[in-house]
């Protein structure tokens, strides 16, 4: 009896040793079975950095972004629609991480867990990916940037889609510039070459951030509808001086929005406080990283532990250590947009093998920001600011909702110039961010941005 026992325990380690060991290889396999597969594949799968057997990178209405000829990858005719693309599309080298050559690599090569290369070995191609983004629009987001620094960013916020994202610097990738081109350049023009700024971006928010303050004000301050301020042009808070462009005179709540009146944000704020107002922000996502794609994206940064008086004056117009990421700016206007749900923008619609089978598909991730009650009170006061100072001439048909903001950097620098907002035209339900690196004022530089790239989505949707 005691040896059988003794047996059946030996035989038991052993059978959970298997067992065990079979769950350790397994949950390799799962793991990094596509990194190893996509690695041994290298050989057939690129050739001079091309992918050989890849799929095509589609736009949403079917214009091929990136396709396989003969055994090189080659891409769409226009350099404008190749530039404005780059950062979605991606590199076949990975230097672009969160382009979809990258990302999506074991799709576009046919690498699937169950089957291996199956469908390469099969019909000598890939998958292709579908994406969200209009080329067409991204190409007049391009030109609209006129070379400078930035990003433009628009997408439907009811269903999530990213119509176009721009992020300049880029390149022409039929025409890469060389290691040596852009380590040896001085001038800054490839910085951040390789970066999707909606993504990676981080930004000094401006008057955008008033959005915030004034979100926080609605749910901190109880008689803020009776909120009177007389503007003279300077408010002193604690011994620090705020200052606005002019004297914005006498004005309600919603008017000193529309304004951009930083001195009474500055009153505003000592009434909100500065853990409510970090509180406020961090439930509208600061702090939050988003997935896009297979990739994450930079988290906007706040703290205000050590800011109140003029510090916080300032934070309150989006002038203090805060940082804003593009990406999460576009959510945030789209949840303003949509009755305080936002849905998280996507740009890869969906992979398709070449049987025309969908393999994958996008589903659309909805969060909940702020009520409904407050989310249409920010919007009318979007509008207002539309309507009232930035002229809707810019935004025709559209019942644009916006905001722009002009954010103070380094010394001797411009400005950031932003433009956030949406449109309230049901047949056009799109929320847009533009930021426009070291370009001067909001007003002037993103809102024509903006306006260009809003007029082509209206013209294409109607
Ligand atoms: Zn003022």
């Amino acid at each position: 009896m005691k040896t059988t026992a003794k047996r059946s325990i030996a035989l038991l380690l052993l059978v959970a040793m298997v067992l065990g060991g079979l769950g350790v290889l397994g949950y390799r396999f799962a793991v990094n079975g596509e990194k190893w597969a996509t690695l041994r594949a290298n050989e057939h799968l690129t050739e001079n950095g091309s992918f050989v057997g890849a799929g095509n990178v589609l736009d949403r209405n079917g214009e091929v972004l990136a396709f396989t000829e003969n055994g090189e990858r080659n891409y769409n005719n226009s350099e404008r629609i190749r530039k404005s693309t780059l950062h979605i599309v991606g590199d076949t080298e990975g230097y672009i991480s969160s382009g979809v050559q990258t990302a999506y690599k074991s799709q576009l090569s046919g690498y699937s867990p169950l089957t291996g290369f199956y469908t390469l070995e099969r019909y000598g191609k890939g998958n292709d990916v579908v994406l969200t983004i209009d080329s067409k629009v991204s190409a007049v987001a391009y030109d609209a940037l006129k070379g400078r620094k930035g990003v433009v960013a628009a997408y439907n916020y009811k269903t999530g889609e990213i119509l176009c994202s721009v992020s300049s610097p880029n390149y022409d990738i039929e025409d890469k510039p060389s290691a040596e081109d852009i380590e040896k350049n001085k001038d800054g023009k490839y910085d951040g070459l390789y970066l999707n700024r909606l993504i990676d971006g981080l930004y000094t928010p401006g008057s955008t951030f008033k959005v915030i303050t004034s979100i926080s004000a609605l749910q901190n301050i109880p008689d803020i509808h009776s909120f009177q301020y007389k503007c003279t042009g300077e408010e002193v808070v604690d011994g620090v001086k705020v200052t606005c462009p002019k004297k914005h005179g006498e004005m309600d709540f919603h008017e000193c929005f529309s304004s951009s009146c930083n001195c009474a944000f500055a009153v505003m704020s000592q009434e909100i406080g500065s853990l409510p107002l970090e509180q406020t922000a961090r439930e509208l996502g600061f702090g939050e990283v988003f997935l896009f794609g297979n990739k994450n994206t930079a988290a906007s940064i706040i703290d205000l532990a050590a800011a109140s008086g003029g510090d916080l004056a300032w934070a309150s117009v989006g002038q203090y250590d805060t940082l804003v990421n593009p990406y999460h700016m576009l959510t945030l206007m789209g949840a303003v947009a949509n009755k305080g749900d936002a849905v998280l923008p996507f740009a890869v619609e969906s992979v398709v093998s070449p049987k025309g089978r969908v393999v994958e598909k996008a589903e659309p991730e909805v969060k909940s920001y702020i009520t409904p009650v407050i989310a249409d009170e920010i919007s009318q006061m979007m509008r207002e600011a539309v309507e009232d100072k930035y002229g809707d001439g810019n935004f025709e048909n559209l019942s644009m909702c916006g905001k722009t903001g002009t954010a103070e950097v380094e010394d001797g620098k411009k400005p950031h110039s932003w433009f956030v907002g949406f449109s309230q035209n049901e047949q056009c339900p799109i929320a847009i961010v533009v930021v426009v690196e070291n370009g001067g004022w909001g007003s002037s530089t993103a809102l024509p941005v903006a306006s260009k790239v809003m007029k082509e989505i209206y013209k294409s949707v109607s």
